[in-house]
């Protein structure tokens, strides 16, 4: 029997001996009425503290009754603490997928049935221009108001991305925002979006870089197959075949030279950094790239150039030799090139006091203007196209430099003023060079 149930036979048995106390059966049958009134009563009032918790639903605080009642609050209170548990575990699990979504590289709004944004996180705001806060449930086609983008979401058909500029967007510092939407549940929208400036800025150098090529190449093959055309039609003397020889093999040393530098570059750019391990004497990588200066100046300039290696007490240089060589020989092939004959070089190495070490080739020739200089290690720019192109210049020869010096930490600088001659320096990092210790 349940404790409910022997609490309602107890009143009714009181009252019945209550009414039996006043001897008339009649008075023990309104006694037993009365007491099952009385607990009646009592039961409800329980029932209604119960009713009033579950109004509230805090499990904390749960009535304190006994009986059955207790027991259902018991269970209840139990089954509201498993709920609120749940929710709990759900708020964290949303919590973290959105610091997640918060964390990604790329830009995710989503955006109701009537495209407000109900959420954003950073980087769409970001992208887009818009406040993550402060323009939740604003509607899109009112905070980007790019054309393209505006007729897309009008447009209705999402199956591919498009692109628009980003806020603050220039001509100088172009900055372009890939963008797409998936349509999901009842009218939802998810919009994706991306930074693509890089990968635009890349695709139109690669672009750039290949129409360069082809125009560096096409300009000695027409040449050269001018010349093969004419000796297969027109019988020449033996003087003029020479001749015509000569400038062929002129064209093919040209092109071959162009297709070594792109070698050179793509080898640079592909391969991984040189380490530290290898150091070689300063003067000794001199020696070398001065011998082959006046080579050259012999072979192409009447009269030859006064070129100098400066006397600074030789140091170690640590770093991939050949990619030294290349580099150093670039700068004064380019002093040579560009001096007229006669003129002055000088080329050394020497440390400077915050331990770096730099090798400079100054020169005497026609300099450069300051507004060239920041662009000169560019490829294939050149400040004098007829110049280069007569003394055998590709326009990479600098881009070579610039790559080496980097790979090695270091930077190229150039300082010149137009008609005062130009001082190119490799700055190698202070990690890059060693004292020699003379005994
Ligand atoms: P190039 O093969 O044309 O010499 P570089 O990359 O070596 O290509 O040099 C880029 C341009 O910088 C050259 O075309 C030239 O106009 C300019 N330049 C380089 N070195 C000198 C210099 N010592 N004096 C004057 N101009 C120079």
């Amino acid at each position: 029997m349940t404790r409910r149930a022997i609490e309602l036979l107890l009143l009714v048995a009181l009252g019945a001996v209550w009414g039996w106390a006043q001897e008339a059966a009649a008075w023990a049958f309104a006694g037993a009425l009365v007491g099952a009134l009385v607990w009646s009563i009592f039961d409800g009032l329980r029932a209604r503290n119960v009713l009033l918790w579950l109004n509230k639903s805090d499990a904390a605080r749960a009535p304190n009754v006994s009986g059955t009642w207790g027991e259902v609050v018991e269970r209840i209170r139990k089954l509201i603490k498993k709920l609120e548990k749940k929710a709990q575990n759900s708020d964290a699990r949303l919590e973290d997928f959105l610091a997640a979504i918060q964390a990604s590289p790329n830009g995710v709004v989503l955006l109701d049935s009537a495209g407000r944004i109900e959420w954003s996180n950073l980087t769409a705001a970001g992208h887009l221009g818009f406040d993550p806060q402060r323009d939740l449930g604003q509607y899109v086609r009112n905070l980007v108001r790019a054309p393209a983008f505006v007729s897309y979401l009008a447009g209705g058909d999402f199956s591919a991305e498009i692109q628009i500029d980003g806020p603050g967007a220039r001509p100088s510092q172009p900055a372009k925002i890939s963008l797409q939407i998936h349509p999901y549940g009842k009218k939802r929208k998810l919009m994706l979006t991306r930074d693509v400036t890089a990968v635009q800025l890349a695709e139109a150098m690669r672009r750039d870089f290949v129409a360069n090529v082809s125009h560096e190449i096409r300009t000695p093959l027409t040449v050269l197959s001018g010349f093969v055309e004419t000796m297969q039609t027109i019988p020449l003397e033996e003087p003029d075949r020479e001749r015509y020889l000569g400038l062929m093999s002129q064209q093919a040393q040209r092109m071959q030279t162009l297709v070594s530098d792109l070698l050179t570059l793509s080898r640079l750019e592909g391969s991984p950094a040189p380490g530290p391990g290898e150091w070689i004497a300063s003067d000794e990588l001199l020696d070398h790239v001065i011998q082959e200066a006046r080579g050259l100046s012999q072979a192409i300039a009447k009269p030859p150039h006064d070129i100098r290696a400066t006397d600074a007490p030789p140091f170690w240089v640590s770093g991939a030799k050949t990619e030294l060589l290349s580099a150093m020989s670039n700068l004064l092939s380019n002093a040579v090139r560009y001096t007229p004959g006669g003129g002055r070089v000088d080329a050394g190495w020497r440390l400077r006091d915050d331990g770096y070490g730099e090798f400079f080739v100054s020169d005497t020739g026609p300099g450069i203007s300051a507004e060239h200089l920041p662009r000169l290690t560019e490829r294939f720019y050149r400040v004098d196209r007829s110049r280069s192109r007569e003394t055998g210049g590709t326009g990479l020869g600098l881009a070579i430099v610039k790559h080496v010096a980097q790979r090695h930490g270091g930077q190229v600088n150039v300082h010149s003023v137009l008609g005062e001659g130009a001082t190119f320096v490799i700055a190698l990092p202070p990690n890059r060079v060693r004292a020699r210790v003379t005994g």
